[in-house]
């Protein structure tokens, strides 16, 4: 840490000017977003762990649904495991939302159904770090403290014309903090960043802080981002008309024939992955497939990208390798199945599951 560093970044004249106008542009500017209409911390936090990692777009048609299913702490705490993941279903890294119901028992038990009111208390809860604490603290408490995500990192680099890291950070976010609305601003840094300041192209031209900021554009990258890895991966898609419910794992009805049939009607032949794996413990499935039953092109592909993989995922409407234990799912319970964010995908591309079937309720498959 160097403090010298972090005033040199913008001196006590440069950082009241540099609130001022943030301030200002949020007040006009802010997205209207679902949680942004309140202050409590059970929504202030559930936003904040949806966010981690997850865009706003998707976090949005997730957030509602997540609250009609648990209005209030006390509910989270309450639910199942499995009812949880299935709300969670879509939103990746489900670590997250296995944290956020131990938090909320945490919450019950230890503090009465409410939560801490500091950041201190906050970051004693599971799965609650530095930055999701300070986050809520200030929005939901208004303690001036303040939050450093991806976002407010690149804005704070870019401003002050330095590769601060770490502590200096920190630092530096707490030194152009506006006191008095501290929540406020951390909000006003991240939309900064999410939709000015974004990290390819930033809009210079519309910025409130422009007349500040040290680089006007992106700061020259001194390293090279390491290149996304490429692999391929093959599912077997067994569908099956309920009316005909022989023993179809052999592949005989899943040729294109079936797409005309009504969806709700069918069933669909899923995995559960173990609940000692590393990733995504217990979620359902589709069988994988080491090799693709000797047909030349899979029914159809899609992308999917996790952290630093781009896969390219072939879907074979074949049977499962006969020694695959799994489960016949039909297709009416699958938005109450906590289902792997691919699963979802390749399901709704091949028009089995259907947006409006995610309605959430705890999972008996
Ligand atoms: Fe980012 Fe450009 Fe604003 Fe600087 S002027 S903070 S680079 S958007």
């Amino acid at each position: 840490m160097n403090p010298a560093r972090t005033l040199q970044a913008l001196p006590s004249s440069k950082a009241t000017t540099f609130r001022r106008n943030l301030l200002a542009w949020y007040d006009a500017h802010r997205r209207d977003l679902p949680w942004r209409a309140s202050r409590d911390p059970y929504r202030v936090w559930l936003s904040e762990i949806m966010l981690q990692q997850t865009r706003v777009a998707a976090v949005m048609e997730h957030y509602r649904e997540f609250l009609r299913r648990f209005p209030a702490v006390g509910k989270l705490a309450a639910a199942r495991e499995a009812s949880v993941l299935a709300a969670w279903s879509g939103l990746g890294y489900y670590r997250r939302a296995r944290m956020l119901r131990t938090a909320a028992k945490v919450i019950v038990r230890e503090h009465g159904g409410t939560f801490p009111a500091s950041q201190e208390g906050l970051r004693a809860l599971p799965g609650v770090g530095r930055y999701t604490a300070a986050a809520i603290a200030s929005i939901a408490f208004g303690e001036p403290v303040a939050a450093v995500d991806g976002n407010v990192e690149r804005v704070l680099q870019r401003v002050s014309g330095q590769r601060l890291a770490g502590e200096e950070l920190w630092q530096t976010a707490n030194h152009l903090l506006a006191a008095k609305r501290p929540g406020d601003f951390n909000q006003a840094m991240m939309e900064l960043g999410a939709v000015v300041c974004t990290p390819r192209a930033p809009a210079c031209l519309t910025c409130p802080v422009v007349e500040l900021c040290a680089t006007r554009g992106e700061l020259a990258a001194t390293t090279k981002p390491a290149p996304q890895k490429k692999l391929a991966l093959h599912y077997a898609l067994n569908y099956r008309n309920r009316n005909n419910r022989g023993d179809d794992r052999d592949g005989d009805d899943r040729d294109g024939d079936d797409r005309d049939d009504d969806r709700g009607d069918g069933e669909v032949f899923l995995v559960q992955r173990p609940r000692n794996a590393s990733l995504m413990p217990g979620m359902w499935e589709l069988p994988e497939l080491a090799r693709t039953n000797g047909a030349a092109v899979p029914s159809f592909t899609l992308r999917h990208s996790i952290t630093v993989t781009d896969y390219t995922v072939g879907v074979w409407r074949a049977a499962a390798p006969s020694n695959v234990p799994g489960k016949w799912i039909p297709v009416l319970r699958l938005g109450h199945v906590a289902l792997t964010g691919l699963a979802r995908k390749i399901l709704r591309q091949a028009g089995i599951l259907r947006k409006e079937s995610r309605r959430v309720a705890p999972a008996r498959v």
